[in-house]
């Protein structure tokens, strides 16, 4: 058997177009060579191998990683992933996109990112749980409640935060809910926290709508990826009058002019597991859902979705990246001469981490708060944050992911200086 190699792992597209991202921004804000060069590499990465025993009896190894990429603004936040496509540059990638989204909208936390590379949709859900307690006991030296807080991301969910939960708290012996957020609520978990990064986004689009003068009422939404994000994203702006014309997950898309019925959508894919099939709706493709014409796109899949090849063909008015990282630096010239107004990841997705703050402070303070406390005061930590972005955009005549990217490599920037370093 051949021996797994780890060398060109962090050589990824993902990992490199991170960096990309940081450089450019760097350049505007004449960043110092050596805070950009501990900027460009992660503060520390955790690889793992995690043996499970599988339902059949034997034991498969998968490989799993936890990255802090900086910590200098506080405890390391962060998403596990499951999914084929993890390594250690994708998380390396979404762990350095979190610290400049903590930063931005005023987060005491550093970034962090987890993953394991498995296709948790072959595996039964005993044999999830044993890997999740598993990756957890591999992992425990690098988290903790003021050290890493985890979160869940593709393909994880409240019952693999609630599993991760229980085998940290075994562990030190007493329960420890701030280890995670998104995790159930009757264990400590917050209200409002599953739809807040799809209600943030829906937030984002409000006020970017504001903007343009463009109303929200009737206008045509397309949503790629269907899990916690999109399918929130889609159900909020459908409660606003909006019409989702066409909404995608891994397996293939739907599309209506008419506008789709989300709430009978949602029990098809409850049902069925996903959204193709659904009557009264035609098929399409991924590929093609991405340059239907449109008001709002909403990229809520996976990263460098909208790249140079079919930048030129997106014809949305307002581009909001619910995902993380779906647009490529190359993508991102050609949009902006094109005019599309993009609300980037890092401020449009970050409802979900926010929530995440107001969960971790509950928990430490053994004190909850109401649904309607929950999305007031993330209605005015987004708002306050998109505001300022656009701000900068005035101010600097960038476009709003440069602002973004400016305000929060900026904030970190200014945490290194004044730390100083050590020894
Ligand atoms: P999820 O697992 O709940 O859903 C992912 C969805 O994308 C599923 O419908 C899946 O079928 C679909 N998908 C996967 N591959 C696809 C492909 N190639 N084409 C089209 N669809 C595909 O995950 P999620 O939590 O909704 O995360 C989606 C994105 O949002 C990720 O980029 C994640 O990092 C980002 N994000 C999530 C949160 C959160 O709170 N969950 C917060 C911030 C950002």
């Amino acid at each position: 058997m051949a021996v797994p190699s780890m060398q060109n792992e962090m050589d990824s597209d993902t990992y490199q177009m991170a960096v990309r991202q940081l450089d450019l921004v760097a350049q505007r804000l004449g960043l110092e060579r050596d805070v950009l060069e501990r900027l460009r590499l992660p503060q520390r990465c955790m690889v793992v191998s995690i043996p499970v025993m599988m339902d059949n009896g034997e034991t498969q190894v998968f490989t799993g990683y936890r990255v802090h990429h900086n910590l200098v603004l506080g405890p390391g936040k962060g998403g596990l992933r499951y999914h084929l496509s993890v390594s250690l540059g994708e998380v390396s990638a979404l762990a350095m996109w979190m610290t400049w989204k903590c930063a931005l909208v005023g987060l005491p936390f550093g970034g962090a990112k987890g993953g394991v590379r498995c296709d948790p949709q072959t595996m039964s859900p005993g044999e999830r749980e044993r890997l999740t307690r598993r990756y957890t006991q591999e992992i425990l030296l690098v988290i903790g409640p003021q050290v890493d807080i985890l979160a869940p991301d593709v393909n994880t969910n409240e019952q693999t935060m609630a599993w991760i939960m229980d085998t940290y708290s075994m562990q030190v012996g007493y329960s420890v809910p701030g280890v995670v957020t998104g995790k159930p609520i009757v264990i400590g978990g917050s209200m409002g926290r599953r739809e807040a990064t799809g209600r943030g986004v829906v937030y984002c689009v409000q006020e970017a709508c504001a903007l343009l003068k463009m109303p929200i009422q009737g206008a045509r939404v397309v949503v790629q990826g269907f899990g916690n994000v999109g399918s929130v994203t889609a159900a909020l702006l459908n409660e606003l009058g909006a019409r989702v014309i066409a909404v995608s997950d891994a397996h293939g898309g739907v599309y209506h002019d008419g506008g789709l019925d989300i709430p009978q959508l949602l029990k098809h894919q409850q049902e069925k597991k996903t959204i193709v099939g659904f009557p009264e709706a035609g098929a399409i493709t991924n590929a093609d859902l991405l340059t239907l014409p449109c008001d709002i796109l909403v990229p809520a899949a996976l990263e460098r979705q909208i790249t140079a090849d079919n930048a030129g063909e997106i014809q949305c008015r307002i581009l909001a990246e619910g995902a993380n990282g779906p647009t490529t630096p190359e993508a991102d010239e050609i949009l902006r001469e094109r005019d599309i107004f993009v609300i980037p990841d890092v401020l449009c997705n970050a409802g979900g981490v926010i929530v995440s703050y107001f969960e971790w402070v509950q928990d430490l303070q053994n004190y909850f708060w109401t649904e309607t406390q929950i999305n007031r005061r993330l209605r005015q930590v987004l708002i306050r944050a998109f505001r300022e972005v656009y701000a900068e955009v005035d101010r600097t005549q960038v476009d709003m992911r440069t602002a973004a990217l400016m305000l929060g490599v900026g904030k970190v920037a200014q945490g290194e200086r004044v730390r100083g370093l050590f020894p």
